[in-house]
């Protein structure tokens, strides 16, 4: 559960239906040996959330905090149960991004029954962002957000007349204005669909009290990824202590910020820093070859004054030592621009062979 203002974890739960070690010695038929058993839940995976949210609810107003609202998407079996258990006025506020895909999920309902070759994807796309722009441009302000989405329909279909100027573009220009982003440019122009996009879009703007209101779940979406990364559902870690602890890790990124990531980004400008020294000593050698006004600069320094550095003396050649006076000498050597190693090879103390490699 994550703050809406701070974007931090406040409360969170990890639940696990099976823990390794109780169901092996189920299976064997033996005493099960000492663990750190993590098995707490014996429902389905469904009732897992209604119960969780109970939980951390019930947590955080133990710790003498009150949580108002809750932003979720529209699953009715939490809301309820946490009215039921925890407090009977809290209010459900619902999330962006489930309104707009259950917006979107209306519109491919109409084309499975009824529009097939009308009702395009690149239709759909572009009339979700339609709505998705007039619910994000009237943020408590549900009178205009009313209007907006009435206007929609007619919009597309060419009638601009109870459209408003800050989002349609045929008012903003209307000598130059295609609709683009319809199937070859062109305005809809089904009389069917028509209604039923206008019944769609009144149903809508009959709620613009609720979606004026509607807040965002990104930090939860930002927070699964963190625990999808620390703990891939691809390798099975929820029968052990294992999950736990992988998200623990995970609210502690979240909430403080891993210290790792300091440190990458302190590495990351270190190299950059060797790199730029690199190019800089490379340049001294070769002198300035392009650099905005070299050609005035370099002309008004003279000749005599320029100063070469002779290139690196050519590559040596490998003599191969007479068999047996050597032992054998194995490396790895990793070189990135500019670097020097110098190998000695011994037999016994004696000092056979010494070469500079650049
Ligand atoms: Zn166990
Ligand atoms: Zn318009």
């Amino acid at each position: 559960m994550i703050g809406c203002k701070t974007g931090k974890v406040v409360g969170y739960d990890v639940m696990a239906k099976s823990c390794r070690v109780c169901k092996s010695a189920e299976l064997r038929g033996r005493e099960k040996k000492e663990h750190d058993c993590r098995k707490n839940w014996e429902g389905s995976s469904k009732s897992m959330e209604p119960s969780m949210a109970v939980k951390i609810l019930k947590s955080i107003e133990n710790k003498g905090h009150k949580v108002k609202t809750l932003v979720m998407d529209d699953d009715t079996s939490t809301i309820h149960k946490v009215r039921l258990e925890v407090n009977a006025d809290m209010q459900k506020c619902s999330d962006k991004n489930h309104t707009f895909k259950n917006f979107a999920n209306n519109l491919y309902a109409l084309q499975k029954e009824k529009y097939k070759r009308i009702l395009s994807v690149k239709t759909i796309s572009h009339i979700k962002k339609c709505f998705a722009y007039a619910v994000s441009s009237n943020r408590e302000e549900p009178i205009s957000l009313k209007e907006n989405l009435l206007a929609i329909p007619n919009h597309l279909y060419g009638k601009h007349s109870s459209c408003q100027v800050k989002w349609c573009r045929y008012l903003q220009n209307k000598e130059t204005y295609t609709p683009k982003h319809l199937p070859y440019g062109k305005y809809l122009t089904d009389t069917n669909l028509f209604e039923d996009l206008q019944q769609l879009f009144t149903s809508y703007a009959n709620q613009s009290e609720r979606l004026s209101l509607l807040e965002s779940t990104q930090h939860n979406e930002n927070f699964n990824h963190v625990v999808s990364r620390k703990n891939p559902k691809n390798n099975f870690y929820s029968g052990s202590e294992s999950t736990s602890v992988r998200v623990a890790a995970a609210v502690c990124e979240k909430n403080i910020g891993a210290p790792y990531v300091l440190q990458f980004k302190k590495r990351r400008v270190e190299l950059k820093k060797k790199s730029a020294s690199a190019i800089s000593s490379s340049e001294t050698r070769e002198g300035i070859t392009y650099e905005s006004g070299v050609l005035s600069q370099s002309s008004s320094i003279p000749d005599e004054r320029m100063e070469t550095i002779p290139s690196p003396p050519e590559q040596l050649h490998q003599v191969p030592l007479p068999p047996g006076e050597y032992s054998r000498v194995y490396f790895d050597l990793e070189t990135t621009g500019l670097v020097c190693a110098t190998i000695s090879c011994h037999t016994g103390d004696s000092l056979k062979d010494n070469r500079t490699y650049l």
